[in-house]
């Protein structure tokens, strides 16, 4: 692969990620929470619960990318002081994205992993910046990118002199319309051919089909996945984005419990142990 260098596997071994105590690259970590952060009592409703039910981070968009600029925007730095709030509550590290340079430094200041979304994978005036700060990153795969556009975009951020980088399998484009995207699972294991950066999967965005988000998620547990992100909603019927991919905390918490099931069996299986 051209110019992969930083982030290549060169025959070394797997890179942990650490947020507080949570190590991403070891074991199954599972990122949850809503979709948006729309009111504090959402948020922190949610966060309880998905905390109860196993997660291991919480999520949740303050700057939302929106196809329509007539669609929810998210609440912005009201929303960065509610996730504060939420991790406060719950003792778990918060993700968010960031989608604006100028959102870079009030990102780092309330959260503890920043997002970068599929649409500014190669936004590269963020990912520089990104770069030089001490958090770490998650870096989502574009909806249009292949793997080695994605590893180069991951390489930027390592060449800044920031060392923590969480790629996300989130889907791609195919010609597919009934699914949202195509959650491409075998990025897994050729990620983990190529590079020594963890990789998770979104199964939410993957399928954006409730139905698909289980399944989606054993399988990705299945082929080596080191965690995944996945949007749930205290009450998905009032959701302000991605209403239909949002799930109750209670399905949440069977799909968790299943995928980290799934994962242990990997584990045994790779160790030649089952
Ligand atoms: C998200 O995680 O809320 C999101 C917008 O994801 P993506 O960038 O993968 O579409
Ligand atoms: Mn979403």
């Amino acid at each position: 692969m051209k110019n992969i260098k930083l982030v290549a596997k060169n025959g070394g071994g797997r890179s942990l990620v650490r947020v507080g105590k949570v190590k991403v690259g070891q074991g199954f970590t599972i990122i949850a929470g809503p979709c948006g952060v729309e009111s504090e009592e959402q948020m922190l409703e949610t966060a309880v619960a998905v905390k109860e039910l196993g997660a291991d981070m919480l999520r949740g968009g303050a700057f939302k990318p929106r196809t329509s600029p007539y669609a929810f925007q998210g609440m912005g730095l009201a929303g960065l002081k509610i996730l504060e709030k939420a991790r406060d509550l719950t003792g778990l590290p918060v993700v968010t994205e960031v989608t604006d340079t100028r959102n870079v430094s009030w990102v780092c200041e309330y959260c503890d992993v920043l997002q970068i979304g599929a649409r500014n994978m190669q936004n590269f005036s963020l990912l520089k910046e990104v770069g030089k700060v001490n958090k770490p990153v998650l870096l989502k795969r574009g909806m249009n990118s292949t793997l080695e556009e994605w590893l180069n975009c991951a390489e930027y951020i390592l060449n800044e002199g920031n060392p923590d980088v969480i790629l996300c399998e989130r889907g791609i484009r195919t010609m597919e319309t009934y699914t949202r995207n195509t959650l491409d699972l075998s990025a897994v294991p050729a990620i983990k051919e190529l590079t020594h950066l963890p990789i998770i999967v979104d199964p939410s965005h993957g399928t954006g089909r409730l139905s698909l988000i289980g399944p989606m998620s054993m399988a990705g547990a299945a082929c080596g996945a080191d965690g995944m992100i996945i949007e749930v909603h205290r009450r998905p019927e009032e959701a302000l984005s991605d209403k239909d991919q949002a799930l109750t905390p209670a399905q949440f918490g069977e799909i968790a419990k299943k995928a980290r099931a799934m994962h242990r069996l990997w584990a045994e299986l790779e160790k030649g142990q089952a």
